[in-house]
């Protein structure tokens, strides 16, 4: 199984690692920086830059079976140079993955804002989604002021580990959460915003809410009786 390395170096933007497989579905290595899709999380895109410093563009990132799969842009001659065994570096596009970052963590202010459980969530490098089970309207002014505020205030943002047994013995913490976590698989990785949100979320963040910048919620749509969609957008490219 390859190692997650962007799990909790979400800033290393590159590695040194070996080919594992190569098979139809993409390339394996034995650890790697790309994030494959999840969560509601995009793929990271890249390269792999051969020791010869050929590249092989990354198009996506997936979980095949449990494992990461970087999946290639079609049509690339530098393949055909690759095998098991093969030593690279894996280098993410960080412009994207970083715009990644700071959506999902203003999903999560978004979670901490509006008090209601998710059912849907989106996060690409042009915006975010995410969808309310709430019937009450939502009024983009106040969510885009609440927004800043909580950016502004410049939130740490930290992941923890916890067992199974220790959320057991603190209920507390998942009273406070807006999402359940996972059980049964013996620990947690939680995502907590200091003081504003936590919950258990396997992505990427960034180190504090004021890395997010400004946003602008471009949409807020009656998705169903029962659903609010909210779409946030950067107000700079
Ligand atoms: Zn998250």
């Amino acid at each position: 199984m390859t190692e997650p390395l962007y799990r909790d170096a979400p800033y290393e933007r590159e590695n040194a690692a070996r080919v594992t497989a190569i098979d139809d579905h993409g390339i394996r290595l034995d650890r790697t920086v790309f994030y494959p899709r999840g969560g509601g999380q995009a793929g990271d895109a890249g390269a792999l830059v051969l020791g010869d410093g050929r590249e092989v563009a990354i198009a996506d990132t997936v979980k095949v079976e449990g494992d990461i799969v970087h999946v290639p842009a079609p049509g690339q001659l530098a393949l055909a140079g690759l095998a098991p065994g093969a030593t690279l570096t894996a280098r993410i596009d960080w412009e994207r993955r970083h715009r990644h970052m700071r959506f999902h963590t203003a999903t999560h202010l978004l979670c901490a804002i509006v008090p209601h459980p998710t059912n849907g969530c989106s996060i690409t490098s042009g915006y975010a989604r995410l969808d309310f089970d709430m019937v009450e309207p939502l009024e983009r002014e106040h969510l885009e002021r609440e927004l800043a505020r909580l950016v502004a205030e410049a939130h740490e943002v930290r992941t923890v580990w916890i067992t199974d047994e220790e959320l057991d013995a603190k209920p507390e913490l998942v009273r406070t959460m807006s999402v359940k976590p996972p059980r049964g698989v013996g620990r947690v990785r939680l995502l907590e915003i200091d003081g504003v949100d936590l919950q258990a979320c396997g992505g990427t963040h960034v180190a504090n809410t004021r890395e997010i910048g400004t946003l602008r919620v471009t949409k807020i749509e009656k998705k169903s009786a029962r659903s609010r969609r909210v779409v946030l957008e950067f107000a700079s490219a």
